[in-house]
């Protein structure tokens, strides 16, 4: 690795210490008969622990270069297959349809020029999977797990936690990578949960983005193309006053919102 060319414009910054691979990776607790996707492996660090412990590794990496490291790096395993693509321009179903497996789950340390994308990828894709567990942006880490009425609450939020249960690990220091980025980041882990019954699942996931969408504005004015009477039903039966802005709606409150419309 000493010689690699890092890419910035692919966010690579690998891990160097060992003890927080190992942290990410122990602490899963896996069912059996199970397939792991690792998006971006990189040096193959994670993917190593990753080999050891689940049964099979799908792996995503855009960059080719990478390709001599990593068969080097992996020789000792044959439970992997490295797709080199984009994975935001895969068909994951496509890639797992032929792989026998009973649980999924997916774990990365996410280039962080694509965090988003990746997570509503994932979700999109309506993959069934165990859990997942990402190192991201601290800062994008605190947008995930924000409460109502906090400046990080957002559209990521509420669709987030509505399909997951998620919990904060532990934070990484910056200097556990090479090359050393700006900030320091944040593990999360999303855990399958059963989810409220919801009349449409896209009408719910457009009122979430629209509701955010200038976060100065109130409610009311985000939505102007809605029947914001049926709306502003819903929001006194819950004890707000029709000029309240999105970002102090809880997620029930969208999900009841979303089925009146
Ligand atoms: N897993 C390694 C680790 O933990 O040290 C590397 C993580 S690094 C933050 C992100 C990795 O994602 C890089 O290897 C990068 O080349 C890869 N990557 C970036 N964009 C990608 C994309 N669109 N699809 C697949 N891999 C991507």
């Amino acid at each position: 690795m000493n010689t690699f060319n890092f890419k910035k414009r692919y966010g690579q910054n690998f891990l160097i210490d060992k003890n927080i691979v190992n942290k990410i990776v122990d602490t899963i607790e896996i069912k059996p008969n199970n397939l792991v996707i690792e998006i971006g492996p990189g040096d193959g660090k994670l993917t190593t622990r990753l080999c050891e412990k689940f049964d099979k590794v799908l792996c995503y990496e855009i960059d080719k270069e990478l390709k001599d490291e990593l068969d080097n790096n992996l020789k000792n395993y044959s439970n992997y297959k490295i797709i080199y693509n984009d994975f935001l321009k895969q068909n994951i179903l496509d890639d797992i349809k032929e792989i026998d497996y009973d649980n999924l789950y997916i774990i990365a340390n996410l280039p962080y020029y694509i965090t988003t994308p990746i997570i509503e990828k994932i979700i999109e894709t309506n993959l069934d999977v165990e859990m997942m567990r990402f190192m991201v942006q601290k800062e994008v880490g605190d947008r995930i797990c924000a409460k109502a009425n906090t400046k990080e609450y957002g559209s990521l939020t509420v669709y987030l936690n509505y399909n997951y249960e998620i919990k904060k690990d532990f934070i990484v220091k910056r200097n556990s990578f090479i090359p050393k980025p700006n900030v320091d980041s944040l593990i999360v882990s999303f855990y399958k949960k059963e989810k409220k019954i919801i009349k449409s699942e896209e009408k719910f996931y457009k009122l979430v983005r629209d509701s955010f969408k200038y976060k100065r504005k109130t409610l009311k004015n985000n939505l102007k193309d809605y029947d914001y009477c049926k709306i502003e039903k819903v929001l006194i039966k819950n004890g707000y006053k029709e000029n309240i802005r999105a970002e102090q709606l809880p997620i029930e409150v969208f999900i009841e919102i979303s089925n009146v419309i």
